[in-house]
């Protein structure tokens, strides 16, 4: 029993400091701390965790002790860590099973007595044990060398129960993904806190309190270079989005509503870590979205030092069949760290491609030529196709092609206005692509397969907006 006790501490030992050492483990918090008042008092803590039953240490470090931290264990010392130091003591949360087996050992010992929450003994080598259940199901063992004063080392613990994995995210998920597939995690608006300010057009602007303060450093290195920006919005609650939407359908129709107002639930800007900037242009308020993009100059001084920040831009040209959304170079993402976002706008990569959530394809796009069609005109048809396949789960968009003007006949458009009550579209466009379906089989293509000439129907109407009416063979 003893052997077997032995070696399932040693494991257990072995595994938090394998943990410990492995870069991509979260490490456990350590802090140190000091009052001024009185005699100074050195703490450190950290969350030990077992198997989820994580326990909050503070250790008293006064008269120049040490500790070292690993996953479910601390190493104590009696003075500076060096490589030849040996612990003072070691603290390792443990099973109930072990647990029982060492009160089962301690039965025989002469110094057996009961502590707060526990008992402590000597086993046969000299080493000091005190054994201590931490709330309902949380167990720990303070192992004292035998040249160390046992009550004394005790005494610099302090444990309690913490909650499961508190300290793996210590704050909000600052890369979660909320597009149109993705809604926003449960309790997430719980989490976060939220921070007010007002911008230079009286609107009050709420957002998420790190992204605001990184957003407040941005703010500040632009004015530097000459280029001046402002918050046009960011946090929006799901419950907001709610009346935003009833409130179109009562004045538009669902259809309008659906269209123009996103989902709630499924817009970014529920997670208080989306930003829309405006600009201010020779001391002018630029804020209207076709006016921003007057300034691609300016967008661009921005967009290079979004980084730094700890921002990406969310919505980049061409990705919109990855995002779902059009270019936005107003629409920034904070994703907290800058060497995450550095990383991110380095290697071109959106938040959905990052995270595994899409397939970052190229899309070839050939517009063919075009007596009825500008260029740009069939770019915004495009753009329509691209970010509607977005919420193609799964499939990954390789080509896209203008069919021709051959397909622009006053038989097509009919067939396409036959679509609709109202006969709004004046004008019709076919697009032709290829896409690769999922491989999972959940959708409602075949699984892993290359489609070639997959069709795109768009009308197009009076104001000039194109409008997919039609896909399939
Ligand atoms: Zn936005």
């Amino acid at each position: 029993m003893h052997v077997k006790k032995l070696l399932c501490v040693l494991t257990a030992l072995c595994v938090a400091l394998s943990l410990a050492a492995c870069a991509g483990a979260p490490a456990p918090a350590a802090s140190a701390s000091s009052e001024s008042a009185g005699p100074v008092r050195q703490t450190a803590s950290a969350v030990l965790d077992r198997d989820g039953r994580a326990v909050f240490a503070e250790i008293d470090l006064s008269g120049g002790w040490s500790v070292e931290f690993a996953s479910g264990a601390f190493y104590l010392y009696d003075r500076e860590i060096d490589e030849n130091t040996e612990a003072a003591a070691i603290g390792v949360t443990l099973d109930e099973e072990v647990f029982e087996g060492y009160r089962a050992s301690s039965e025989g010992a002469a110094d057996l007595r009961e502590i707060e929450n526990g008992f402590a003994y000597t086993e046969e080598t000299g080493s000091r044990m005190y054994l201590t259940t931490v709330g309902e199901d949380a167990y720990f063992l303070l192992d004292v060398s035998p040249d160390t004063d046992g009550d004394a080392a005790f005494a610099r613990v302090y444990l309690e129960r913490a909650e499961e994995f508190d300290y793996y995210e210590p704050g909000p998920d600052y890369l979660v993904l909320v597009n149109k597939l993705n809604p926003l995690p449960e309790g997430w608006e719980d989490e976060i806190e939220i921070v007010s300010s007002a911008n230079s057009l009286g609107d009050t602007v709420l957002a998420e309190a790190e992204a605001y303060n990184a957003y407040l450093a941005l703010k500040e290195s632009l004015a530097q270079e000459g280029v001046y920006v402002d918050l046009d919005s960011a946090y929006r609650s799901v419950a907001e989005q709610q009346e935003i939407m009833d409130r179109f359908i009562k004045e538009y129709g669902a259809e309008y509503a659906r269209k123009t107002v996103a989902q709630p639930g499924y817009s970014e800007h529920h997670t208080g870590l989306a930003l829309d900037l405006y600009l201010n242009v020779d001391g002018t308020d630029v804020y209207l979205n076709e006016d921003m993009v007057l300034y691609p100059e300016i967008w661009e001084k921005i967009h290079q030092k979004l980084p730094e920040y700890g921002f990406i831009l969310r919505y980049p040209e061409g990705k919109e069949h990855v995002t779902g959304y059009g270019y936005e170079p107003w629409h920034i993402r904070y994703v907290g760290d800058p060497d995450v976002a550095r990383w991110i706008t380095d290697s071109g990569l959106t938040l959905e491609g990052l995270l595994g959530a899409a397939e970052e394809t190229e899309v070839d796009i050939d517009y063919g030529s075009s007596s009825i069609f500008t260029p740009e005109e069939l770019e915004d048809a495009a753009v329509q196709i691209k970010c509607d396949f977005a919420s193609w789960e799964g499939c990954a968009l390789h080509s896209l092609r203008y069919a021709g003007d051959e397909a622009c006949t006053e038989e097509n458009l009919s067939w396409l206005n036959s679509f609709r009550l109202d006969a709004r579209y004046v004008q019709i466009a076919e697009f032709l692509g290829s896409f690769h379906s999922p491989a999972d089989g959940l959708s409602a293509w075949d699984p892993d397969t290359e489609y070639e000439d997959h069709q795109w129907w768009l009308g197009r109407d009076e104001s000039g907006s194109w409008e997919i009416v039609s896909v399939g063979y």
